[in-house]
């Protein structure tokens, strides 16, 4: 396993690299919504690659799957740039009403709780629709993406003893967690030498800051520091 990790390090700083040059040539939210939809993707394509089918068939996560989505996620800048575009392109009239009103609910909402009290309150995440779908899961954050378990009983188990600070383990692909998360890690590093706002947000209110003012992706595209809603 241990070539695999630097491997997967190696990988992970190529994706930093990648972002950088890109980041550097942006000049709206639809671009830096691209190069994050193509960061993503390609990190995706390179996760399908390097697991093979038995790997991935023991992989319950899905769209569809809801059992985690009552957790506090941390997103970077460039990642609420992009969502919040996803989500003023894609939905329109009352669906785009009835989300900016569950963010806005939310972000308030959550503002000052931490990882553990809101899994105790088991508050569902924003972007959760009615039917348990991910309403944003094309451009959904990475560390979501990072979470991967082989039974969505084991998350619903592990949530609900966390509530009593208990821990039940959840069997999850390391190999999955480990590229997700150094992609997180190391695109805000890249982020960082771009001399961008390089900082991770809740990600309702990270969200809901580029909802409710759009004008402030100029700020980070030159290097200002973003003041959150
Ligand atoms: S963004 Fe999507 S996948 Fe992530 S917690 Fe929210 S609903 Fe779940």
């Amino acid at each position: 396993m241990l070539p695999e990790i630097y491997d997967y390090l190696a990988f992970t700083e190529e994706i930093a690299g990648l972002l950088a040059e890109k980041l550097a040539n942006a000049r709206t939210a639809a671009d830096i919504g691209a190069i994050m939809g193509e960061l993503t993707a390609y990190a995706e394509g390179e996760l399908e690659k390097r697991l093979g089918p038995e790997e991935t068939a023991h992989i319950a996560c899905k769209g569809g799957c809801s059992a985690c989505c009552t957790v506090n996620v941390a997103v970077l800048v460039p990642e609420a740039i992009a969502i919040a575009e996803f989500v003023r392109k894609t939905f329109s009239g009352r669906e785009l009403t009835e989300i900016r009103a569950k963010v806005e609910w939310l972000a308030d909402r959550v503002r000052w709780v931490d990882d553990d009290e809101r899994i105790r309150l088991r508050i569902n995440c924003a972007f959760l629709d009615e039917r348990g779908w991910c309403a944003i899961h094309p451009v959904r954050p990475l560390l979501c993406r990072a979470l991967t378990s082989t039974d969505p009983e084991l998350c619903r188990r592990a949530l609900a003893s966390c509530a009593y600070d208990e821990e039940e383990p959840i069997l999850q692909n390391l190999a999955h967690k480990l590229l997700m998360e150094g992609a997180f890690r190391e695109i805000g590093k890249g982020v960082e030498r771009l001399g961008m706002d390089y900082r991770s947000m809740e990600l309702t209110r990270s969200v809901k800051t580029f909802l409710d003012r759009p004008p402030l992706v100029d700020d980070f595209l030159g290097r200002k520091r973003i003041s959150f809603a």
